[in-house]
């Protein structure tokens, strides 16, 4: 089968064959329908080899769906032809955290080389992915893969950060999200759906803020020197209740506490580098500073409730497999409109 390998530090991914994985006892072979490109990979390929965590060759993607193609032994939740999401941060599936649907936080995943398709386990952005267990699967019915697959890490990260932070998004309130790309168009969508709070986009590029308005974002604004005296002049000087730090960086970390209310949450999820000072004078009073990771099971299932009511949408751009390094190009270069998304049976022919 074709799988998209990042094999070398410092050199671009290949589409490589390799063998077809036959499931063992326990797992689910799935057929890939759609796979989607995030920016933590373009991240991950920019260790340096010493910072490199994961055996190579790493086949990528972390976003996935696919249809069953066949049961490992002992499985019998799912039938040949079924059509799932992958629910991506896989844990030990017993302990505290995992139990309350948390495995994104199961502290044994680390230690017993327990680790997501795409992010140290063979990923989604080929024609066959092995899951581990067929808890990590979630129907989806009649829904389009391609334009589904991107919730399980674009549409999942964001909603597990601003669940938290409901009870601060009253009427009257303001969520500032930094970052208008994969995750960024969708939070917007997010926080509307399920908050009456104003939203107000940031990002450098102004196809990003046309694509913020797009998806509903109340107020948009080029993320410069000004940013932060425009929302406190949005918000009376009071400051935004929630700022979703998207990007990361030692500059939007800044723009982040600038745009912060008293009380507020700042939470970053952008995993571009940056580090923000926190202390007493530092971030605005009783300010809450927190860098979630990923989602629960629970929050992907009902996400997908949420896709299925057509609450929610996200925008792609469809690739074939053959095609994804250059799509991995354009996603750091900034030029990608929403979520790229690779469609194995849509490339060309091998
Ligand atoms: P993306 O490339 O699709 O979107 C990033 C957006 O940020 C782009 O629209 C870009 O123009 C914008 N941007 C860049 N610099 C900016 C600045 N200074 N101010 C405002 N906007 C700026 O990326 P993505 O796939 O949506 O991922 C977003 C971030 O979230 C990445 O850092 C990714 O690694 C991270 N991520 C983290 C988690 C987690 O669990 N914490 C999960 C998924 C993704
Ligand atoms: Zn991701």
């Amino acid at each position: 089968m074709r799988a998209v390998q990042y094999h070398t530090v410092g050199q671009p991914p290949e589409v490589r064959r390799i063998p077809e994985p036959e499931p063992g006892p326990g797992q689910v072979l799935l057929e890939v329908t759609a796979a989607g490109l995030c920016h933590s990979d373009v991240a991950v390929m920019n260790w340096t080899a010493e910072e490199f965590p994961y055996p190579l060759p790493l086949t990528l993607g972390h976003e996935g769906a696919g249809r069953v193609a066949a049961l490992g032994s002992g499985v019998d939740q799912f039938s040949v032809g079924d059509s799932v999401l992958v629910y991506g941060p896989w844990g030990c599936g017993q302990c505290h955290y995992c139990a309350r649907g948390k495995e994104n936080y199961c502290p044994h995943a680390a230690e017993r080389a327990i680790r997501p398709p795409g992010l140290g386990a063979p990923g989604a952005l080929a024609d066959y992915l092995l899951v581990d267990s067929p808890r990590h699967l979630v129907s989806i019915g009649d829904l389009d893969p391609v334009r589904t697959v991107p919730f399980t890490d674009a549409g999942l990260t964001p909603y597990h950060a601003i669940k938290k932070s409901l009870p601060k998004l009253v009427p009257g309130s303001t969520a500032v999200v930094i970052g208008a790309g994969g995750l960024g168009h969708i939070a917007i969508q997010l926080l509307h759906v399920l908050s009456p709070a104003r939203v107000v986009a940031l990002d450098i590029s102004e196809d990003k803020l046309a694509l913020a308005r797009e998806v509903g974002a109340d107020e948009v604004l080029l993320s410069d020197e000004h940013a932060v005296g425009k929302v406190r002049d949005l918000t009376a000087g009071r400051g935004a209740e929630l700022v979703l730090d998207l990007v990361g960086s030692d500059v939007t970390g800044r723009t982040a506490a600038g745009c912060a209310g008293v009380e507020s949450d700042l939470t970053i999820i952008g995993i571009g580098g940056g580090s923000l000072a926190v202390g007493f004078g530092l971030v605005p009073f009783a300010c809450s500073v927190s860098a979630p990771y990923w989602g629960g099971r629970d929050e992907l299932i009902e996400l997908v409730s949420l896709v299925e009511q057509g609450a929610v949408h996200s925008k792609v751009e469809v690739y074939g497999l053959e095609e994804v390094p250059d799509a991995y190009s354009g996603l750091e270069s900034g030029t990608i409109d929403g979520r790229a998304v690779a469609v194995p049976s849509g490339g060309p022919p091998t």
